[in-house]
C-alpha cells in the first residue's frame, strides 16, 4: 500500500528523491560529509540573500531546539524580550525564555489578527529595557501571516534586535536579508524546504553571533560554540544527523530546480486555493480571513453537526490516504490541513473529497460551523 500523504506540516510528505538520498551512510569525520554540510549552509544563506552579512549555523534536533538555541545564545542574561503573541508557537517562545531565565514580555493579541506593528512600536517606546523582539513569521498554530517587513522596520527604528521564528515560512515566503533588518532567522529541514525532519538552523548576522561568546547557559544549544567549531574544523560538534543533511542537500537541489522560493510559494498558493475553495464548496469555513492567511496551513472550524467527531474523521481520512492535523486553538473547535510538502493542487482536491466522503459516511449532513 502507498504511504499516506501527510497534510501535517512537519513531518511532511517528501519526494522519492529526498528519501533516496538517505540510503547512504556518511562518516562524520570524512571530507565528503563536511563538504555536504558546507554546501547546505551556503545554500540556506543564499535562499534569503544573506551572504553579505549573515552565516548559517545548523543544529541537531527539531525546530524548537533551534528556537531555544537562538534565544539562549543571542539574548544575554540582562536581556528582555518582547514577544508579540497571537498563537501557540508565540506562547512556546515565552515558555522557553522563562526556562532560560530570560525576561519575556508577552504582547497578547487575538489569534485571528496579525501582530500589530503600531502596538509593538508603542511597547518598545514605553519600555527602553526591552533589548529584543522575538517574532513568529507564520504562526502555524492558526496559519496566520505576521507582517515581518513592517515589524522589522519598527524594531530597527527603535534600535532593538529581532529574532524571527521563520520555521514554517523559510524557503516559501519571501525574506530578503539584504533589506530586512534582523539578527537571526530560525528554521528547520523538514518544513517548506521539504527535507526530512531532524535538523534546525539559524541564519544569523555575523556580528551578532560573534558577540555571543560564552552567553549560552547550555552546552549543546550553544550556537556560538557550534559555529566556531564548524568554521575551524568543517565538522559538527557531536554526532551530526548525517542522513538528514544528505536529504536536505537533495531537497535544496529540488527547491532550486522548482524555481527557488518564488516557485515554492506559487505551488503552495495553488495548493491552498484548491483546499480552501474545495472546503468552502462543501460548506466549511476557514478560521482566518483570506487577507491574513499564509499558504502554509489552514485552520477550519469544525462542523456543528452532532455526528462530527475529529478522531473518527481522522481515522477514515487516513485510511483513504491523507493525514490531517488537530486544531491548536483554545477558543474554537477546529482542525488543520497543511498545504506544504511534495504535494500539488490535485492532491489537495483528492484530500477534500476524502474529507467529504468520510464525513458523509459518518452521517454528517452539514459541514458548516454553528
Ligand atoms: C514547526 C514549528 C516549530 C518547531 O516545532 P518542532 O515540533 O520542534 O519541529 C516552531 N515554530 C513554528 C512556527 C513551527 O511551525
Amino acid at each position: 500500500m502507498q504511504d499516506p500523504t501527510l497534510l501535517t506540516p512537519g513531518p511532511l510528505t517528501t519526494s522519492l528523491a529526498t528519501r533516496m538520498a538517505m540510503l547512504r551512510d556518511w562518516g562524520s569525520w570524512d571530507g565528503a560529509f563536511n563538504a555536504l554540510t558546507t554546501s547546505v549552509r551556503r545554500d540556506l544563506v543564499e535562499i534569503v540573500n544573506g551572504a553579505a552579512d549573515h552565516v548559517c549555523v545548523p543544529l541537531q534536533g527539531s525546530g524548537t531546539f533551534a528556537v531555544e538555541a537562538a534565544l539562549a545564545t543571542l539574548v544575554p542574561r540582562s536581556g528582555r524580550v518582547l514577544v508579540p503573541d497571537n498563537g501557540a508557537y508565540c506562547k512556546r517562545i515565552v515558555r522557553i525564555l522563562d526556562r532560560l531565565g530570560r525576561e519575556a514580555v508577552a504582547l497578547a493579541q487575538r489569534e485571528d489578527t496579525p501582530a500589530d506593528p503600531a502596538r509593538i512600536d508603542a511597547a518598545l517606546a514605553a519600555d527602553p529595557g526591552i533589548t529584543h523582539v522575538a517574532l513568529v513569521h507564520c504562526e502555524t498554530g492558526t496559519g496566520i501571516l505576521n507582517p515581518l517587513p513592517r515589524i522589522a522596520a519598527v524594531v530597527a527604528a527603535r534600535g532593538r534586535r529581532l529574532i524571527v521564528d521563520a520555521m514554517s515560512s523559510f524557503g516559501a515566503l519571501p525574506i530578503d536579508a539584504a533589506t530586512l533588518p534582523f539578527d537571526a532567522l530560525v528554521s528547520a529541514s523538514g518544513k517548506c524546504l521539504e527535507g526530512a525532519p531532524g535538523m534546525g538552523f539559524i541564519i544569523v548576522r555575523r556580528t551578532a553571533i560573534e558577540a555571543a561568546a560564552g552567553q549560552c547557559p547550555s552546552l549543546v544549544l550553544d550556537l556560538h560554540d557550534q559555529w566556531t567549531y564548524m568554521e575551524a574544523t568543517g565538522q559538527w560538534r557531536f554526532t551530526p544527523p548525517t542522513h538528514v543533511v544528505a536529504a536536505l542537500r537533495s531537497a535544496l537541489d529540488q527547491h532550486r530546480a522548482g524555481g527557488g522560493q518564488p516557485g515554492r510559494l506559487a505551488r503552495y498558493a495553488a495548493n491552498c486555493a484548491a483546499l480552501v475553495d474545495g472546503m468552502r464548496e462543501l460548506g466549511f469555513r476557514s478560521f482566518l480571513d483570506d487577507s491574513v492567511q499564509a499558504p502554509i496551513i489552514v485552520t477550519f472550524l469544525a462542523p456543528a453537526d452532532p455526528a462530527y467527531d475529529f478522531g473518527e474523521m481522522y481515522r477514515r481520512v487516513r485510511d483513504m490516504g491523507f493525514m490531517l492535523y488537530p486544531g491548536k486553538l483554545t477558543e474554537a473547535d477546529t482542525f488543520r490541513v497543511g498545504c506544504i510538502g511534495d504535494i500539488d493542487a490535485h492532491g489537495l482536491r483528492r484530500a477534500v473529497a476524502a474529507i467529504r466522503d468520510s464525513l458523509t459516511a459518518m452521517g454528517v449532513r452539514t459541514f458548516s460551523p454553528a
